[in-house]
């Protein structure tokens, strides 16, 4: 499949033609915008002539499945791999902060007043922002390929309460309990439980004296969430902290983490205003049960995400099929993953002789060179994913397969220069 822009670059119906795009490409009268997908743009004017397409999205916080269709048949498919590693490059920031508040550096004026729940209403934590905006970029990237002419997004509703009392085998809360929630009328989360634990230690029984709550799970991995604390005593808490007490109970958490599901709780609501708000096609939600019964009873397809996202498209929110038929589907999944190129340090933490801060990062360009580069090893398509300064390159797969490490640059061919989002 070809992608077509017209001499405005605004986007046709793409071409299965490929004798025809070689051809143009020929006599000059298209030009090469990007490689993948592999788009090419009109030098002259030409008709446009547009089949209505819709574009099928299964929002997640995981993989978010994407697929473009027509009524006759699938034109693009791709699945976008979120980043997942903004809650630990913040706690870096932190701990990077944290050290520089010790350490003797230029002298800056006090702030205050500088939270950003009190500056900014609609605040979202940043790992669930970036997924946001990811999904957006994502959806807008496709309307420059295809002239979509609608989006139907298919975003899933979690029932926390009762993903918890499964977890917890305890009966699901009923009526009023049901709003409130476990923690209803308590202050905050450590009197929560202290209070559910008795004011008892867990580990020794003790009730006298002063107790902690203690975190099963590190802060930064487990949370604050009631799950995640146990009250201890201080002698068994120094104890356990120590090694001197090795209780498995301590140390895991009883339920796994309601993290993805609170996030597409949380994401719900802002994703569609902002789809509304961006995009100038009209957009559409739908159901997680009716793309299900689409897929399996109209297409008998196999869970997936991008044939999930093609029952979406084509479901009942979209083109509406009510009959069983085979549409062909694309034999190209791309795969999208966004990446940072830089670190949090810039300087290497202990300085030169002679006062020189060594830079914690290779240049930019090392051999022609950067960070994320498409290249060809040996005809193997992969990603440059380390660079040392003299010339060797880390080779990885997008899914991070590793391919080779110590490659010279003289074995590898550059294909396409990196970008905020990569395409595989
Ligand atoms: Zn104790
Ligand atoms: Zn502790």
């Amino acid at each position: 499949m070809v992608y077509v822009q017209n001499k405005l670059g605004q986007p046709l119906m793409p071409t299965e033609n490929h004798r025809k795009v070689r051809l143009l490409l020929k006599h000059g009268l298209a030009v090469v915008v990007g490689r993948t997908p592999f788009t090419i743009r009109l030098t002259t004017k030409s008709k446009a002539y547009v089949q209505p397409i819709i574009l099928g999205v299964d929002a997640g916080s995981k993989t978010i499945g994407l697929s473009a269709s027509t009524e006759q048949k699938e034109l693009f498919a791709a699945e976008v791999m979120p980043r997942n590693d903004v809650v630990n490059n913040l706690a870096t920031r932190r701990e990077c902060r944290r050290a520089r508040r010790n350490r003797k550096t230029r002298y800056r004026k006090p702030r205050f007043q500088n939270r950003v729940h009190s500056k900014q209403k609609g605040w979202l934590a940043p790992s669930v922002e970036v997924k946001i905006q990811e999904h957006i970029t994502a959806i807008c990237r496709i309307c420059r390929l295809l002239p979509v002419g609608k989006v139907v997004v298919e975003t899933g509703e979690f029932d926390l309460q009762l993903l918890k009392a499964v977890a917890d085998g305890k009966p699901v809360p009923q009526g009023e309990d049901y709003q409130k929630g476990e923690m209803y009328g308590h202050y905050n989360v450590r009197q929560y439980v202290l209070h559910r634990d008795g004011y008892t230690c867990q580990c020794c029984g003790h009730k006298n004296g002063k107790l902690h709550v203690h975190h099963k799970e590190s802060r930064k991995v487990g949370g604050n969430a009631p799950d995640n604390l146990v009250t201890l005593c201080e002698v068994c808490h120094k104890k356990f902290h120590k090694g001197l007490i090795t209780d498995l109970k301590l140390k895991k958490r009883s339920r796994v983490s309601t993290r993805d599901a609170a996030f597409m709780g949380i994401m719900r609501k802002t994703l569609l205003e902002r789809l509304h708000k961006e995009l100038n096609i009209p957009v559409a939600e739908t159901k997680g049960y009716v793309t299900k019964c689409t897929r399996e009873t109209m297409f008998k397809l196999p869970k997936s995400r991008t044939n999930d996202a093609f029952a979406i498209a084509q479901g009942k929110h979209g083109f509406g099929i009510n009959s069983v038929v085979f549409l062909p589907q694309t034999n190209r999944l791309y795969q999208v993953k966004p990446v940072r190129h830089h670190n949090r340090q810039l300087h290497k933490a202990t300085i030169l002789k002679g006062g020189t801060r060594k830079s914690n990062q290779v240049p930019k360009y090392v051999k022609g060179f950067r960070l994320f580069d498409k290249v060809s090893y040996h005809g193997q398509e992969c990603f440059i994913w380390g660079r040392r300064s003299m010339g060797s390159f880390l080779l990885k797969l997008l899914d991070g397969t590793k391919v080779k490490d110590g490659v010279s640059y003289k074995k590898l061919k550059l294909l396409e220069r990196s970008s905020n989002y990569l395409v595989a």
